[in-house]
């Protein structure tokens, strides 16, 4: 598996598989599945309600604990450094594990701070191999670097050809962030498996729509979790590997970029609210 080496040392995957949306009865066949498909790195979160069925499916699968990658992500309900600490006792235990990858803040909002001490903290034990955060815009993220021992390792944000980040993802290189893309189909949004560029790029290559995509990003130095359910399609989007879009190809795409998300804004108000009012069931 090809990696990135994150700000600590660590060696990420480039090409992991995320598990958001997918229901608890499905997510250990799916995740099972995933890992017979070749996929080491595992993206899920306490806001998944699927971290349990994660753990089975990584028990079950007997790979050695070394050549997974687990992440999972903190609930803003659970912001604060006593709730942090005891979260992420809850996560690991429900995934069964007694040392996570990589542990992120899940959005931008709550007592952050307080959320981070702990993180420095259960990195610092070894719980955690690597801390980073999600959604958090460059002000964000420049204050949490600036004011904190720790810099994230990762920033894991909306990104894919109608939303690119590529200023985000230059201030984050400059910072020693790795940028992660969530959505990386945008979820098929703006009929992306079919958009004319991207189909013709693709066939091109003889490659499908998903795996330009993927490979879009990962030829941009973006670590990417796509999300199945159907085993055909794990396969073809671990399979990016293998050809490389020209320069003329990336211009192509660069040139669908609104700089807007498709999905919602984390700095409109009415969504700060909306969010920070989602608590978890135990
Ligand atoms: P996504 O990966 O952009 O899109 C998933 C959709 O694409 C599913 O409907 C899937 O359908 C379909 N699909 C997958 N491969 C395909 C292929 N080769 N051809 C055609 N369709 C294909 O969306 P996402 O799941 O939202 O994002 C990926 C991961 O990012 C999540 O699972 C989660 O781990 C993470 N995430 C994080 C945040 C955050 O706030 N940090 C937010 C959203 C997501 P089937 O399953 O039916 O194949």
């Amino acid at each position: 598996m090809h990696t990135v080496t994150l700000n600590n040392g660590v060696e990420m995957p480039v090409l992991g598989f995320g598990v958001y949306q997918i229901p608890p009865e499905q997510t250990e066949q799916a995740v099972s599945d995933a890992l017979a498909a070749g996929y080491r790195s595992l993206d899920t979160a306490a806001a998944y309600g699927n971290e349990e069925a994660v753990g089975r499916a990584i028990k079950s699968s007997g790979i050695p604990r070394q050549d997974l990658f687990v992440t999972t992500k903190l609930w803003i309900s659970d912001a604060g450094e006593d709730k942090a600490k005891r979260a992420f006792d809850t996560s690991l235990r429900k995934l069964g594990l007694d040392q996570l990858d990589l542990y992120l803040i899940h959005q931008p909002y709550g007592d952050v701070y307080g959320s981070w001490r702990a993180m420095e903290g259960l990195h610092h034990q070894g719980l955690v191999r690597a801390i980073g955060v999600s959604n958090f815009h460059p002000d964000r993220l420049v204050d949490l670097i600036d004011h904190n021992e720790v810099t994230p390792a990762v920033n894991q944000v909306e990104t894919h050809p109608f939303h690119q980040r590529t200023t985000d993802q230059e201030l984050m290189r400059e910072r020693g962030v790795q940028i992660e893309s969530w959505g990386p189909f945008a979820k098929g949004r703006n009929n992306l498996f079919t958009h004319p560029v991207l189909s013709r790029i693709a066939a091109a290559h003889g490659k499908s729509v998903a795996q330009v995509v993927l490979r879009w990003l990962v030829q941009r130095a973006v670590v990417v979790i796509p999300k199945s359910v159907r085993s055909e399609r794990m396969a073809e989007n671990l399979d990016v590997f293998d050809f490389e879009l020209t320069a003329d190809q990336m211009a192509a795409i660069t040139a669908l970029d609104t700089g807007e998300s498709l999905f919602f804004d984390h700095r409109d108000p009415a969504m700060v609210s909306r969010l920070g009012n989602v608590t978890l069931s135990a």
